[in-house]
């Protein structure tokens, strides 16, 4: 197990970003500073934006930017609606660093009606698994064409059908995935705390020259196990090309 609470001289730094570090649960800037110092990767702090969330409201956001501006860290939102960049002001948008999205709400039974929580398999049925796929597929791109920079949990499946996910991630819709990400310049995440995406996706994603992120999404500001990214970099021989890290210097 290789958590944050290592030396740095344990190990040699790591390339790339933990962007995905929820301000939530005790989380602060502070620990997540402390957080990069133990694990080497830089880190990228967020919340979730968007209704019902956090941060609904272009004044929330902003004092949101202001607690982290001054801090070594990247500055990011996880978003929930999928019209947060016409909601949002663009003044504000601009100053993150990076915006991340998840799949894993979505409009159920049918295109028309309420998102739900996919993770909350009480609130809706799957009974034809390749139908709803297809309409997953479409969800999935439509999330890849927003302005965002990072596909967390790639290939998500949902408790239901999480047991086909080798019939219904077919490689011609992995390779789909994974082209828009191209196409969008987004980068598809590795998650510290998730099974998905697959190895085998991951192995798909890179021959096609896509970048990824790593990400501890925590709950809370207890110790990550971050084996899953440290091993991707060596399974799947990742170098500093193949990471994405955002574009503005860090403060030193
Ligand atoms: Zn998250």
């Amino acid at each position: 197990m290789v958590t944050d609470q290592e030396t740095p001289d344990s190990r040699p730094p790591l390339p790339g970003a933990d962007l995905h570090i929820h301000l939530r649960g005790g989380m602060t800037v502070e620990k997540a500073v402390a957080r990069q110092c133990a694990t080497g990767l830089q880190i990228g702090v967020l919340k979730n934006l968007g209704r019902g969330w956090p941060i609904e409201t272009d004044d929330q956001l902003a004092a949101f930017l202001d607690s982290v501006s001054g801090h070594p860290v990247f500055a990011g939102v996880q978003v929930n609606d999928r019209d947060w960049f016409i909601k949002r002001s663009a003044e504000l948008l601009g100053r993150l660093d990076f915006v991340l999205a998840d799949t894993m709400i979505m409009a159920m039974p049918d295109n028309d009606s309420t998102p739900v929580k996919l993770w909350m398999p009480e609130l809706y049925s799957i009974p034809d698994p390749e139908a709803w796929m297809e309409r997953y597929m479409t969800h999935n791109l439509r999330i890849l064409a927003e302005p965002i920079s990072i596909l967390a949990n790639p290939t998500y499946l949902p408790p239901a059908v999480a047991e086909h996910y080798e019939t219904l991630w077919t490689d011609a819709r992995m390779e789909q995935v994974i082209q828009a990400a191209l196409d969008s310049q987004v980068a598809l995440e590795i998650q510290a705390r998730s099974q998905y995406p697959s190895d085998h996706f991951i192995r798909m994603a890179k021959s096609m020259g896509a970048v990824f992120s790593f990400g501890s999404n925590n709950f809370h500001d207890n110790p990550i196990d971050m084996s899953r990214c440290v091993s991707a970099v060596e399974t799947f021989s990742l170098t500093p090309g193949d990471l994405y890290v955002p574009a503005r210097p860090l403060l030193t």
